[in-house]
């Protein structure tokens, strides 16, 4: 591919998304750091500059939910999250693959972000491995509830559907995906014979093993993503651009090439 200009390497991506029977996108910090959300990991990343956070957090929260709550209900200063992902709008990236799902021709998304974008551009079918911000969980059936308006009044709130403890549905450090989730995200990969992989380096596991098994079973990796990573050497395309920039220049591709 050395050599091949941005509009060369997206006319691949199209092709290959376009001969492909099932097409599946993983996504991660780099689809929402167009619309101000600091990435936890790699340059300018929350974690690079003050160090991760404990990673015992789901066991304290085990140990003691009550205690947990109250931590979260305290009003709050600033969390350094560069654009709150409670006020964030999605941005060209995000409406590119809901536009996508709307032609026909991305069966799933799954993503590894927390702050909902993908919905709010319209994407319908999402697999939120690692939760979503504005949700919250029962641990004991995987309910989600919207976080807006659900009771609080007493520590930890109940599930109402079936009185177990209710936590954020984020994922914490050392909380196990959700089974349902990660199910799914295994039967998606598993019939997908391409996958888009948008602004992830596709590192932290479960995540990074999506890619293996598209790749294992024969299928295409679609890498965008303005940096090199670990995964670039296995796909057989790669668009060197932010997602927000190459997937509306790749949609735009796909409705020429399709007419
Ligand atoms: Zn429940």
């Amino acid at each position: 591919m050395v050599g091949m200009g941005l509009g060369d390497l997206i006319d691949r991506a199209a092709e290959l998304i376009l001969s492909a029977e099932y097409v599946v996108a993983l996504t991660g910090a780099g689809v929402s750091v167009e619309s101000g959300i600091r990435p936890f990991r790699g340059p300018g990343g929350i974690w690079t500059e003050r160090g991760e956070p404990s990673m015992d957090g789901y066991r304290r929260f085990v140990a003691n939910p009550r205690a947990y709550w109250e931590g979260r209900t305290r009003p709050r200063r600033g969390h350094g999250f560069g654009t709150s992902i409670y006020e964030a709008e999605p941005n060209p990236g995000h409406r590119a693959l809901a536009e996508m799902e709307g032609m026909g021709l991305l069966r799933a998304l799954i993503t590894q972000n927390i702050d909902n974008l993908h919905i709010a551009a319209g994407s319908r079918n999402v697999l939120e491995i690692h939760g979503n911000a504005h949700k919250l969980r029962c641990v004991s059936c995987n309910a989600r509830f919207p976080r807006e308006g659900f009771d609080l009044s007493v520590l930890p709130p109940r599930c109402p559907e079936c009185g177990g403890v209710v936590k954020g549905d984020t994922v914490m450090f050392g909380e196990p995906i959700p089974s349902d989730v990660l199910s799914r995200c295994f039967e998606e990969s598993e019939r997908s014979d391409c996958m888009i992989v948008a602004g992830t380096s596709a590192v932290v596991y479960p995540a990074a093993g999506l890619p293996l098994m598209v790749k294992r079973g024969g299928g295409v990796l679609v890498e965008v993503n303005p940096l090199r990573s670990e995964l670039s050497q296995l796909c057989d395309v790669c668009v060197r651009a932010p997602s927000g920039k190459a997937l509306p220049l790749l949609v735009s591709t796909l409705k020429r090439l399709r007419s």
